[in-house]
């Protein structure tokens, strides 16, 4: 096969980049330096690029494992008994942490923080890709390996409520994750969990397929659900106070379920809808059909459970190990229900929902980008 029928960086440069759809994961550049290849690096920009194009060996990986591309949909879609419209899954289930501390801090349930500190506890993982609030709206990837320390992470909670100033003039809800892979390579650790979006899952799942190091110590994937995620500028930041009449300092809390939802300093909580923060919305989000983290092996989310609960979509034959390893132990307990028939209701209903976001999600990517370079996804 001649060199230049293999897809490149340079082929990402002018599908994904000039599309203005790169997510900036970091994905391209944690393959290219965990292989030591170090032919790109992220930029100021935060956006990768190259460093040194002659170390460039055309592996063509970087355009395989890029979330935007959707070259390995139909090998991944087998491998894991994909099943429209979301994927394949083994049980739905509204469950909770029991343990305290991690209730005052979890966004939802808190049952992400507490599959992993299970996890933790039984060697099940040595650690876990997480990701620790810089900000009220600043999260930055951590490898943790003690449940303090998860516990540090989870949530959406901030101690003080005026940093913004603290993290600079653009603001950004976005955590690169999949920097921390790289890392991976360089440390002890064989067995990790990563807890990331679906954009995040999705390459991991890719870099696994084609056996990328140091993907393989990933033993774990717990998936958010995401509508999408932020990122602005001071000015922007102006133009939507003042149209939403909220000041974006006195946000406590930040949380996604039927809409945004902003905990204020005060315990005011404000509802917005996804349309009033569009303009916010980072554009490779906007582009990006995939909702229900349809390859993690649990995926979790706030919608279609009450306030406390996580929406706990279990969906690999390892997800259901750990999940049912973790209940046994009363580390989550699942909501209860007069009946079996309102309990068949519940699930009922909170499947609809996420299937009409996963649905709605999928439509508005078709209309913000042409998708004909990606699959049926
Ligand atoms: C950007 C984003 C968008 C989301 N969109 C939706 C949505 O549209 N609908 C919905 O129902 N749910 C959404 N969720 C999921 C929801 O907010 C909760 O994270 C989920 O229900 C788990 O709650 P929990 O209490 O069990 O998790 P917790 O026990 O509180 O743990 C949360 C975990 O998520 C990690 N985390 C937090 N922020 C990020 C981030 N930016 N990137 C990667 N990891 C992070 C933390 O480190 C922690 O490990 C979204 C989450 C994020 C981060
Ligand atoms: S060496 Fe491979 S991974 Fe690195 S930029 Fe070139 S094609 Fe991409
Ligand atoms: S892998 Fe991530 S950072 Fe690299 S081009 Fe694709 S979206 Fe951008
Ligand atoms: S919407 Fe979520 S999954 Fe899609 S690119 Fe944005 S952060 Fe990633």
């Amino acid at each position: 096969m001649a060199e230049e029928d293999i897809k490149s960086f340079h082929d990402l440069i002018t599908e994904v980049h000039e599309k203005g759809l790169c997510g900036k994961c970091g994905g391209c550049v944690s393959f290219c330096s965990a292989g030591d290849l170090n032919a790109l690096e992220i930029g100021d920009d935060d956006a990768p690029r190259f460093v040194d194009e002659e170390r460039c060996l055309k592996c063509g990986i970087c355009y395989l494992i890029c979330p935007q591309m959707k070259a390995l949909n139909p090998e991944l879609k087998e491998a894991f008994g994909w099943k429209p419209p979301i994927g394949s899954y083994r049980s739905l289930h509204s469950a909770r942490t029991t343990d305290e501390r991690i209730k005052k801090v979890c966004t939802d349930g808190g049952v992400v923080t507490s599959l992993l500190a299970y996890a933790l506890k039984k060697g099940i993982i040595q650690g876990a890709i997480v990701s620790r609030k810089i900000g009220p709206f600043a999260r930055q990837p951590v490898i943790v390996t003690d449940p303090d320390e998860l516990i540090e992470a989870a949530g959406s909670h901030f101690e003080e409520s005026s940093h913004l100033e603290e993290i600079g003039r653009q603001y950004a809800t976005y955590s690169p994750a999949i920097r921390e892979v790289r890392n991976l390579g360089k440390s002890d650790l064989q067995r990790i969990a990563l807890v990331g979006t679906p954009c995040q899952v999705y390459t991991v799942r890719k870099m696994q397929y084609l056996k990328v190091l140091p993907a393989d110590t990933i033993v774990l994937t717990i998936g958010l659900f995401c509508m999408e995620n932020f990122s602005f500028d001071d000015r922007a930041r102006k133009r939507l106070e003042k149209s939403l009449k909220i000041r974006l300092d006195k946000v406590e809390k930040l949380n996604i379920k039927d809409d945004v939802i902003a905990t204020l300093v005060g315990g005011e909580v404000v509802h917005l809808p996804f349309e009033a923060v569009d303009e916010i919305a980072r554009p490779a989000c906007m582009g990006c059909p995939d909702f229900a983290n349809d390859y993690a092996d649990i995926s979790v989310g706030g919608l279609g459970s009450p306030d406390g609960y996580t929406t706990t979509l279990v969906r690999t034959v390892f997800g259901e190990k750990l999940y049912n390893g973790a209940k046994s132990q009363n580390d989550i307990e699942e909501l209860s229900f007069r009946s079996h028939e309102e309990m068949r209701i519940h699930k009922t209903k909170a499947m609809a929902r996420i299937i009409a976001f996963a649905k709605r999600k999928k439509e508005r990517a078709k209309k913000y980008v042409s998708l004909d370079f990606r699959s049926d996804k």
